[in-house]
This record gives structure tokens, sequence and C-alpha cells, in this order.
């Protein structure tokens, strides 16, 4: 084994450090392998209901009336996430946009927006407005505000009270930290959230936005009151497969005002050409709870490595698991570029190249991206990126397999003992 790794460009040193410390990860490993059984069942039960059938893999063109795949997708995931409906597209090009339909969907001119979980994800700034952005939110009408969290990463009940006012119509929730050094939250905590807020206002919408978060339990958000589930099919719930696309699941009503938004009024979820996605859409909802799990092991196998190696981590290498991201805290941009080299080094497309930092899009400061995907962007697969500012923290996710991911952790550790910038011998294990 030590042989063939070698082959990949780890060290027997390397090598060895990774497997003292995996030695120690067995009853964590099949905590998770549960995990991904009772979802298995769950997609399972969902397809077998729904009557998925060869015929819903058929491509349709043009407007796409009467798609019986895109329908039976979307029944699909309404029934896994136990919602009314669900808009499930190819046409929803990423996470932030589907975030941005659900809201622009679900608020009008004088309404209120809160996020009672800080500030949110770095490319909905734009969308919100919270950075002035033509066609943001705020341009609309619609304000916003903030209930922080305490500084123990707990929900700051008398700020949230505080902060719902009569104009406050939706709740924003991320469940996944996102680029910050916060927890992560659970389901259950979501979930009491939703009940404070909704117990201080019962007409607000609360929205989770699920990117992330697909599958790393056994319960989701639409199982603890959210009106409305949002995420990317570039994440967990694509498996790797799906080429493109975001869904919504929610209550009906909500759902229905994202399919006229992302359509036309009148439209709505009648039209949209699945174009010849559907067989990888459905096959990798399909796979997504064991794709989910290999990504966890490695997200869980991060955290024990760089942690014996005196890095901090979040979620540390002991807590439980709330989505697949890793966060390690690397104290300098050297050591950034390095694990990211690594993970870059260790996938199957563009290995031979070297990430370097670059002004992205919808982010305020460089950020560095390794993936060498087979989607482009997909941070289902091993990946690893992190903005260039303090505390040079990087954010380690995906893999489609376990293996890959383990080998993506180990090239990152080798590029950073090859460049000195870790002591493998001062560690204890
Ligand atoms: C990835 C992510 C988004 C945005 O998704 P994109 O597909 O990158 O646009 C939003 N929120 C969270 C928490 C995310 O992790």
């Amino acid at each position: 084994m030590q042989e063939i790794y070698q082959a990949l460009g780890v060290s027997p040193e390397v090598y060895g450090f990774g497997q003292q410390v995996l030695a120690s990860l067995q009853d964590r490993f099949a905590a998770i392998d549960a995990t991904a059984e009772y979802n298995q069942a769950k997609v399972l039960h969902a397809m077998q209901k729904c009557r998925v059938s060869g015929a819903c893999f058929a491509t349709s063109t043009g407007y796409g009336y009467n798609d019986l795949g895109r329908d039976t997708l979307e029944e699909v995931y309404a029934a896994a996430f136990h919602t009314e409906a669900a808009l499930v597209r190819p046409q929803i090009t990423c996470g932030t946009h589907a975030l941005a339909l659900a809201l622009a969907a679900n608020l009008r001119p004088g309404d209120e927006l809160l996020s009672p979980v800080g500030a949110p994800y770095d490319t909905l700034e734009e969308v919100i407005g919270i950075r002035p952005s033509s066609g943001s939110l705020a341009e609309f009408g619609i304000t916003y505000r903030q209930a922080d969290l305490l500084p123990d990463g707990s929900f700051d009940y008398d700020a949230i009270r505080a902060a719902i006012g009569p104009r406050t119509k939706l709740v924003t929730i991320q469940r996944s930290k996102g680029y910050a050094t916060r927890p992560s939250f659970s389901v259950e905590a979501i979930g009491r959230l939703i009940a404070f807020c909704k117990s201080v206002k019962p007409d607000l919408l609360c929205m989770v936005d699920n990117c992330y978060g697909e599958f790393v339990q056994r319960i989701e958000p639409s199982d603890v009151g959210a009106d409305m589930t949002v995420g990317s099919l570039i994440k967990n719930p694509g498996g790797g497969l799906a080429a493109a696309g975001g869904y919504i699941c929610g209550a009906r009503e909500c759902v229905e005002r994202c399919a006229r938004r992302l359509t036309a009024p009148g439209l709505g979820k009648e039209v949209g050409a699945n174009l010849g996605q559907l067989p990888a859409m459905y096959q990798g909802f399909f796979l997504a709870p064991t794709v989910t799990a290999g990504a966890l092991k490695g997200a869980v196998f991060a955290a024990n490595v760089y942690e014996r190696l005196g890095f901090a981590c979040v979620p540390n290498a002991a807590e439980p698991r709330h989505d697949i991201i890793q966060a390690v805290t690397l104290g300098s941009p050297e050591r950034m570029e390095a694990f990211c080299l690594g993970i870059q080094a260790a996938a199957p497309v563009d290995s031979h190249v070297t990430p370097v930092p670059w002004p992205m899009p919808g982010y305020d400061s460089d950020v560095i991206m390794a993936a060498g995907a087979f989607v482009q962007g997909s941070s289902i697969e091993l990946s690893a990126d992190g903005p260039i500012r303090p505390p040079y923290a990087v954010y380690f996710q995906g893999g489609l397999t376990w293996y890959h991911a383990k080998t993506g952790i180990l090239m990152s550790l080798q590029k950073l003992y090859e460049r000195g910038l870790v002591d493998l011998k001062g560690t204890e294990i």
C-alpha cells in the first residue's frame, strides 16, 4: 500500500503518520456509515414511491412542456425532504442562484430579511445588498437585519427577538459555516431556532441555506419546520454526477413563487427543458448519501491529522459533524498555498496545475481554490479553498470516494512537509 501511495507522491513518513491517525477513527467511521445506510434507504424509498421509470430519463428541449422526468425528479426531492413541493433544475446555476431565487421570489418591496446567525455566506452580500450591487434586494426596497451569534457560537435569542419587527418577512439560516470559523449548526439546533422565530412572529417564512449539509444527518431542515430548504447540485445532493443545478424544497406556495421567478409569472414550473441532464441528476441523488459519507470521513480524517500537528480545526477532531466542511487554520498564506497545492496534486483532473489566489466574482478578498474536478467548481469533489485573509484558514471538502479524500489530505500534508512548514517528528500520537 505504501508503495502505491509513494507512486502518487506521498512519502513513507507522511503515509505512516496518516495510518496512525486513522487507527483511532474506526468508531467514527462506523457511525458515518450507519447514517449513509439510513439515507440510502430514504432516497431509494422516495424513488420507488414516485415511480421513477426509464421514461423519466428522456431528454426534453425547447419549452419542455409535459416533462415527466423533470416533474418526477421534483417529486423525488420533495419525498426525500418531506416537503409539499420542490424545484430542482439545471437552470438554477449554483447555490448562490438558488438562494437568490428563493429570497427574491418570496420577498416584496418594504419587507425585511433577517439573518439570526450572523453574516451570511460571502456571495450573498451582493444578493442582499450588504455590499452595494446592481440588482440586489436592497435596490428593490427590501431591507436587511442581522443578529450576530454569541461569542460561543450559540444563538442570541434576545437579539433575535429584538430584531424581528413588523416588516420582518423572511428569516435566512445558514447551516454550514461557509468561510467563517463559527460552528455549523445541527438540524436539531436549526429546528429550535425556527421554532423560536415563529413563536415571536408566526407568519415568518424560514429559509435554510442547506449547502454542504445534505445527508450528513438523518433529518434535514425541512423536517424541523423550514419553509424552504435550499442548496446546490454541485455539492452533496448531486452526488458528484449532476453537471449543474440547484434545488429548493419546501411549502407549495413558496416553491411556486420560486418557479414563477425562475421562469415567468404564468409559466412557473410548467416550462424548463431538461436538456439531457436528468439521468445524472437522478443517479447523483441516488449516490449522494454514500458520496457524502466519503466526504465526511475525509473531513474527520483531516481534523484529526491537522489537530495533532497543532493547527486549530473547526469542527475539532472529536466534535459531531453537521456539514462536510473542514476548516483548518493554517496561520499563513504560505501554508494555505502548500495545502491547496497538495489537494490539487491529488486530483484526477488538472493535477499538474498550481492553484494561485485570484479575485473570484462575488468575494471581497482574493481566494485560493484547489480543485481538479470532473464538473467545474464542484465542491462535492475533492477541493479546498479559502480567502487569503487572517486567520488564513483553508476549507477542505469533498472527495467522491473516501479513498480519494484520504489521498488529498495526505498530499496536502506532503506539500507542507516538503516545504518545512510542519513538523511530523515533534508530534505525539
Ligand atoms: C457554496 C455555498 C453557497 C453558494 O453556493 P455556490 O454554488 O458556490 O454559488 C452558499 N452558502 C453556503 C453555506 C455555501 O457553502
